[in-house]
């Protein structure tokens, strides 16, 4: 059946203030201006009809908590965001995936803890900065009781990031205990970075599609978001999602900032695409995302049981 409605799910990576960590690190200069903005920015998307997903890095939890549980109130999702060497005192001096699974492990239970204390709940949700993981992560990630996460970025090949996507699957999916660019069948939704895959950029030896996010300084976005959508009528997937990401280093309070203006129309190019296509646009978080995950594949899983019980599973092709 053809794509008949799109998820929008619009998220937001709260970063530790650049004042503790560096200077030419994602961030915003201090937590008073992080507040604002992220306020900010949950107005206008709220404005729209689209609630927030919120990565949110432990600091930034513990700077704002009242702040998160009033956006959790109004709709909003959170989630942990994560990038270990601006974690804490500096000890973890890494990207997410350059992180054996032990580590992995240890480092998500602390920052979990430090979320918990200040949210008042733990995290079920994940990001790791710069989509930076390995196949240790996802089984981890499940294992620890997260119920999904927004972990792949497709087709990036950021090397020394350890963020490396090449076809990965574009679409909401169940990970793969092994195999990170495989859909698999752990109870854990991934739901990647959605990107333009006709739209492949080099810069500096960094390999990568281009997104809807608001942060460009010289992007199309009609073409971008006419080409998204029509890639996704194109694999008409289980659940059809725009997952688009921003950070809270933008002064989304000011309507002539380029970040702000180019965040409207990245909204509109995606309305006017969707419409285009005659398919229908909701605002979507990334726990309703996770919920339509789950629940579809353990449907496929009992059907193929069922199958497999009564012996009517055709004949696997060899070779
Ligand atoms: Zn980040």
């Amino acid at each position: 059946m053809p794509v008949q409605e799109i998820l929008l799910v619009i998220t937001m990576d709260c970063e530790r203030a650049r004042a503790e960590t560096r200077g030419d690190a994602s961030g915003p200069p201090d937590y008073a201006s992080s507040a604002k903005w992220i306020e900010a920015y949950a107005r206008i998307s709220r404005d729209r009809g689209f609630p927030v997903t919120f990565f949110i890095h432990p600091e930034a939890a513990v700077a704002h908590p009242a702040l998160f549980r009033d956006l959790a109130k109004d709709g909003a999702c959170l989630g942990l965001h994560l990038h270990p060497w601006k974690y804490g005192d500096g000890k973890w001096k890494a990207h997410f995936g350059g992180l054996d699974a032990a580590q992995q492990r240890a480092i998500l239970r602390e920052t979990s803890g430090v979320y918990a204390d200040a949210i008042g709940e733990a995290p079920l949700y994940f990001r790791p900065g710069t989509f930076s993981a390995n196949d240790s992560t996802f089984p981890v990630l499940a294992e620890l009781g997260f119920r999904g996460g927004s972990i792949s970025a497709p087709e990036r090949v950021y090397r020394e990031l350890c963020s490396i996507w090449t076809a990965a699957p574009a679409d909401p999916h169940r990970a793969h205990a092994v195999f990170r660019q495989m859909p698999g069948e752990l109870d854990f939704a991934n739901m990647p970075l959605t990107v333009d895959l006709s739209d492949m950029q080099e810069v500096n030896g960094r390999r990568f599609c281009r997104d809807l996010r608001p942060d460009y300084e010289n992007a199309d976005y009609d073409a971008i978001a006419t080409n998204v959508v029509r890639q996704i009528a194109a694999r008409d997937p289980a659940v059809p999602v725009i997952n688009i990401v921003t950070h809270n280093d933008n002064d989304y309070t000011n309507p002539n900032d380029r970040v702000p203006r180019n965040f409207l129309r990245s909204l509109d190019a995606i309305a006017v695409a969707c419409a285009r296509e005659g398919i229908a646009l909701k605002g979507a978080t990334m726990a309703d995302v996770t919920d339509r995950v789950l629940a579809l594949k353990q449907a496929a899983k009992e059907i193929e049981t069922v199958g497999i019980i009564h012996g009517r599973r055709s004949a696997a092709a060899s070779g």
